[in-house]
């Protein structure tokens, strides 16, 4: 069976679609650590990021670049910040993180609570960007 990222960058599954293209797929966390979190994923599912292939693995560092220059441009933020964990989703993927200092990329700390109006814009507002 499908992961739920699969799911999601097959339009299975509703997401805060951030930017696409025939091998991967950027979108919105749903619990964000900070408002614009976004998660960008390679369509080849593959449980763990460094399973993937070195050509794989060079095109979604370059993919998720031109979606972190992105996010800089539609997020207003000192830097964007990366992290891998994969904890939870056995789907590989990377974070990235609208930072204004270090304390805003804390994997423990609570979740931000935003609206889906106010997902629906910042999507918008990256995808556009
Ligand atoms: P990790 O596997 O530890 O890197 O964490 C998985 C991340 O995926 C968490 O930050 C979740 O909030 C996020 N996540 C899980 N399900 C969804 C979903 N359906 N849409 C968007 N983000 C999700």
């Amino acid at each position: 069976m499908a992961s739920i990222f699969s799911r999601i960058a097959a339009g299975e599954i509703p997401s805060y679609k951030v930017a696409e293209d025939e091998k991967h797929f950027a979108f919105l966390d749903i619990n964000p650590m900070a408002p614009g979190h976004t998660l960008v994923i390679p369509r080849h599912e593959v449980d763990y990021l460094f399973d993937l292939s070195a050509e794989e693995y060079g095109e979604l560092m370059e993919f998720a670049r031109k979606v972190a220059l992105k996010l800089k441009k539609a997020v207003p933020c000192q830097r964007v910040g990366i992290a891998v964990l994969g904890m939870e989703v056995p789907h590989a993927h990377i974070h990235l993180v609208p930072l204004q200092t270090e304390a805003d990329m804390d994997f423990r700390a609570p979740k931000k609570t935003l609206s889906a109006q106010e997902m629906t814009d910042i999507a918008k507002a990256i995808a556009e960007a």
